[in-house]
Formats: structure tokens, C-alpha cells, sequence
């Protein structure tokens, strides 16, 4: 067996240990009331999340991509139907269209912050299409005056990828409260993770929260999925969610530790921040000419990184049947062999962020030196 890397890049285990005593008697008390389907815990948990987002209804579901797929079919997209998103986000944005037998159509992001282009959108609209997913990526939200502009004025509806944004605000306001309906992910490594897959559905909507409670489960009425949240994950992210914003906290100070000790290094871009977000760095994206090289460097020095996304949903094997070409998303596609995601978890500690600092520095520095 390998050796544990010396800074890995998400470290599920510490993260448990820190909340291992609440967690344990949380499930303790899933088991002793044996009420496993859609349990008082879950309702609890729907209650607090959507306390913490500011939003009148959060519905728990059984992972990100379910709540992408639920929320759709909540207003009623399906077969025939075209969706707006961005070629620059996680595979599971365009999946979830697919699910719902919808086409995804595909926008290219900006260069510096890595979100959808809002330029881009209006000229992907078409009688066809029915709603734009504006993917709140890496923990930084979408440029949402702009969406909610566009589909103002084109009749769509907006439907918020926040998978990656827990605690993320836009000009004050949560994202998952901006849109129709917001979309949340508690796989494991995200900001807010369960120890298994979760999801939740936001929506301030009484009526689109109802769909989403009957689509969740099989139905008489309508046609649902078997997509609840599964009650001692909803036990579990209880325990969690009172640690996030102090573990959002973290990460922002882990960012800016990073920020100041690698500003210097000329060959390095940090991902831009958008003056109207705040960022709580699910991710820490940097950009480099010799992204290969540099996370080669890192690995053999034990450090974990990341490449948040390798290939753009256009080019992935599973879209062929969409027709895009490589040169049709330059920016996403600039991105994909440039972008590398460093350590970035709460758990973090100022020596491990200094070593990470030092070899990225003295991977520049012997470049330079040859
Ligand atoms: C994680 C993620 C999802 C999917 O969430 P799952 O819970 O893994 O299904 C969707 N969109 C984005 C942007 C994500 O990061």
C-alpha cells in the first residue's frame, strides 16, 4: 500500500472524527425510533437547511443530480425541451436535462471567473427552450442580474446549480433562493456533505414545492421516482450543517493564506472573483501553462490536486450525439488543460497549505532557473 499523501486533497476522515459523537448519537436515535423512510429527521433537516439558505421550502432528495432532475420535471421540462447551461461545469448539470428527455444547449464560460458567459445565453435561446441552469461553480455565484434578465424577458425558468455553493451569496441573498428553484449536492466532499449521497430542492414556490414532495416518491397522482432523502443522511447532516458556516469560514482563510503565499509566483493565475459574490472555495482553482507538469510535480511530493472539469461537457464521450466540436467552447476548453484545484478542506492546516505554497514555488522557480 502506498503511503497516505502528505496533503491530500479533501481529508473525509479528519472531518468525520470532528463530529464523530454527535453523529453517533444522531444515528443512535434514527435506529432506536426504526422510522426509515422519510423519518422526523428529515423533515428537521429540510427545516434547518432552508433556514440556513433563507428560502420558504427545502425538500430532501437523494442526491445533486436528483434534485437537478426533480426540479425540472417540477416545471415541467421534458421531451422536446431546451435547456441552458454551461460547457465548463460537472457532467451531472447535463445529465440531469437528459434525464428528463430534454437537450442540453451549451454556453462557454468567462475566461477569469469560470461561470457562464450571460453574453452567450440570449443568442442560445430558442422557441425551444424552456429554462437556463446557471451553475453557481467552485462556490462563486453566476452572474444572476443577468440570468434573471434574460429569462424575465424570454419566459424561463431558472433552476440553480448550487452544488457547489452552501453559503454562498448573491448581492445578499443565498443562492437557491435567485432562481424558480435551487438545486443542492451533500456528496461527501462537498461544502456540506452527508456520508453518502443527499440532495435538497430550495424554492420559495408553495406549489412547485409540492411537485417536488410528490416526485420524490412513487405516486398515485403523478409519476415520481423513488428519490427521497434518506433519513439517517438527514440525521447526519443535521450534526453538519451547524458546523458549515465555520467551515466555510475556514476554507475562505485557507484561500486567502494561499492567495498571499503564492502571489508572487508570475506563471500562476488565481480564478477571478466576481465583485457581487461572495466565495465560500468549495474549490481553489488555479491556471497554469504547465498544469501537467505542475500537478506531476506536486504529486511526487505528496501533494493531492485536483482538475475541476478535465473535459468540457461538449467534448465528453456520453454528448457526441449533441454535435459540438472541440473549438466551440474556447474558453472552457483553454480552461480544461490549464485549471488545477489545490487542497482545499477546512481541516486544513497553515503547515500543509505552506508546503503546498513552497513546492508550487519551487516548481516555478527551477523552471525558471533552466
Ligand atoms: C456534485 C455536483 C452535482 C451532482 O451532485 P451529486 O450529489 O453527486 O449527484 C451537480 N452539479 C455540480 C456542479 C456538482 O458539483
Amino acid at each position: 500500500m502506498s503511503p497516505p499523501p502528505r496533503v491530500p486533497f479533501f481529508d473525509a476522515a479528519t472531518q468525520q472524527r470532528s463530529v464523530m459523537a454527535e453523529t453517533q448519537a444522531a444515528i443512535q436515535e434514527v435506529l432506536d425510533q426504526a422510522r426509515f423512510i422519510v423519518g422526523p429527521q428529515v423533515g428537521e433537516f429540510e427545516r434547518a437547511f432552508a433556514g440556513f439558505v433563507g428560502v420558504g421550502h427545502a425538500v430532501g432528495v437523494s442526491s445533486g443530480l436528483d434534485a437537478l432532475r426533480l426540479a425540472l420535471s417540477a416545471v415541467d421540462v421534458g421531451p422536446g425541451d431546451e435547456v441552458i447551461l454551461p460547457a465548463n461545469t460537472y457532467i451531472a448539470t447535463a445529465l440531469a436535462v437528459s434525464a428528463v428527455g430534454a437537450r442540453p444547449v451549451l454556453v462557454d464560460c468567462d475566461p477569469r471567473t469560470y461561470l457562464i458567459d450571460c453574453g452567450q445565453i440570449a443568442s442560445a435561446i430558442t422557441p425551444g427552450t424552456k429554462a437556463v441552469i446557471p451553475v453557481h461553480l467552485t462556490g462563486q455565484a453566476a452572474d444572476m442580474d443577468s440570468v434573471l434578465g434574460l429569462a424575465g424577458a424570454h419566459g424561463l425558468h431558472v433552476v440553480e446549480d448550487a452544488a457547489q455553493a452552501h453559503g454562498t451569496t448573491y448581492r445578499d441573498r443565498s443562492c437557491g433562493t435567485l432562481g424558480t428553484l435551487g438545486c443542492f449536492s451533500f456528496y461527501p466532499s462537498k461544502n456540506l456533505g452527508a456520508c453518502g449521497d443527499a440532495g435538497m430542492v430550495t424554492t420559495g414556490d408553495d406549489r412547485l414545492a409540492d411537485r417536488v414532495r410528490r416526485l420524490r416518491k412513487y405516486h398515485h397522482v403523478e409519476k415520481g421516482v423513488n428519490a427521497r432523502l434518506d433519513t439517517l443522511q438527514a440525521a447526519i447532516l443535521s450534526v453538519r450543517l451547524r458546523r458549515l458556516a465555520a467551515w466555510n469560514q475556514a476554507r475562505i482563510e485557507h484561500a486567502s493564506s494561499y492567495r498571499r503565499l503564492l502571489a508572487d509566483v508570475g506563471d500562476l493565475t488565481f480564478q477571478e472573483q466576481t465583485p457581487s459574490s461572495n466565495h465560500v472555495y468549495h474549490l481553489l482553482v488555479v491556471e497554469t501553462e504547465r498544469r501537467d507538469a505542475l500537478r506531476e510535480h506536486l504529486r511526487a511530493a505528496g501533494v493531492e490536486t485536483g482538475v475541476h472539469y478535465p473535459v468540457p461537457i461538449h467534448l465528453q464521450p456520453a454528448y457526441q450525439d449533441l454535435g459540438y466540436k472541440p473549438g466551440d467552447f474556447p474558453n472552457a476548453e483553454r480552461l480544461a488543460v490549464r485549471m488545477l484545484s489545490l487542497p482545499m478542506f477546512p481541516e486544513l492546516r497553515p503547515d500543509q497549505i505552506e508546503f503546498v505554497a513552497d513546492q508550487v514555488g519551487q516548481f516555478f522557480d527551477g523552471a525558471a532557473q533552466r
